[in-house]
């Protein structure tokens, strides 16, 4: 389990001083989560269940235990990845939340187009009800929330800041802060972090799987290939958000009911 912060190490981020045993970039992600537990009381950490396990591990050495951390379980995840949620679960002794999808919209997509219409209508409808709409519930119950989004990850994410507001899931009446620790750092740092810190990952990654979401919709990528091209590979690169990040996109996935 990740050990809280002790005076050999930096207490928090803002206080790490010199020392060599973290690097600006986790320096940078732990500044990040710092001000966001400190600026918000209503906040809380989405976890995927993939590599940005690293964010989980950085939040609990902030904020301990009782961090609050949520995952959306789509009900096409991989065991993998479930057994993997339980993994982070008991390591370090937190909560993770899990919102599933309403089951009604749910049988009514199947029932009308099949378990697999996303490879025929592109991802949007499925993502929409499996993902955005149980999101969007937990969203407007915070006021800030935090990801594991990095900038490398898609030409979608260039230029991704460590906060933002978050223009997607914002109201008129309800103002929503987003705080990205990751976004500056490489897919080797989070690896690299993961190895040094002794962090459990999701085993599908020692079978080529690099960016992880659901099933259907996840496949392994050769060592060349960008981690992206094992989502949605059937779409273009410039669409390929699932609504969570609506606003990296010039086209936003339609939110329902909003
Ligand atoms: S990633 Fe695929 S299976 Fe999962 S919600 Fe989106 S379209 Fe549906």
């Amino acid at each position: 389990m990740a050990e809280p912060l002790t005076s050999d190490e930096p207490a928090t981020g803002r206080s790490a001083g010199t020392g060599a045993a973290w690097s600006l970039a986790e320096r940078e992600a732990l500044l990040v989560l710092e001000d966001a537990f400190a600026q918000h009381e209503r906040i809380a950490v989405s976890f995927s269940g993939a590599e940005d396990v690293a964010l989980v591990d950085l939040a609990v050495r902030v904020r301990g235990p009782d961090v609050p951390v949520f995952s959306l379980d789509t009900g096409r995840l991989h065991p993998e990845t479930h057994r993997f949620l339980e993994t982070v679960r008991e390591h370090y002794g937190i909560v993770i939340e899990t919102l599933s999808p309403d089951p009604d919209e749910v049988n009514r997509l199947v029932r009308d187009k099949g378990l697999f219409s996303f490879y025929r209508d592109g991802h949007g409808e499925c993502c929409a009800i499996r993902k955005i709409e149980p999101l969007t519930r937990k969203l407007g119950l915070l006021d800030a929330w935090i990801t594991g989004q990095r900038a490398d990850q898609s030409v979608t994410r260039e230029g991704l800041p460590v906060a933002q507001d978050d223009l997607a899931f914002s109201t008129a009446q309800h103002r929503l802060r987003k705080f990205n620790p990751l976004a500056n750092w490489t897919g080797a740092d989070v690896w690299d972090y993961i190895r040094r810190r002794e962090v459990p990952y999701n085993t599908l990654h020692d079978q080529g799987f690099r960016s992880i979401g659901c099933e259907p919709c996840t496949r392994p990528v050769g060592p060349h290939q960008h981690e992206r091209e094992g989502r949605w590979w059937w779409e273009d690169n410039a669409h390929k958000e699932c609504g969570l990040h609506a606003q990296n996109v010039a086209e936003p996935i339609r939110i329902i009911g909003r």
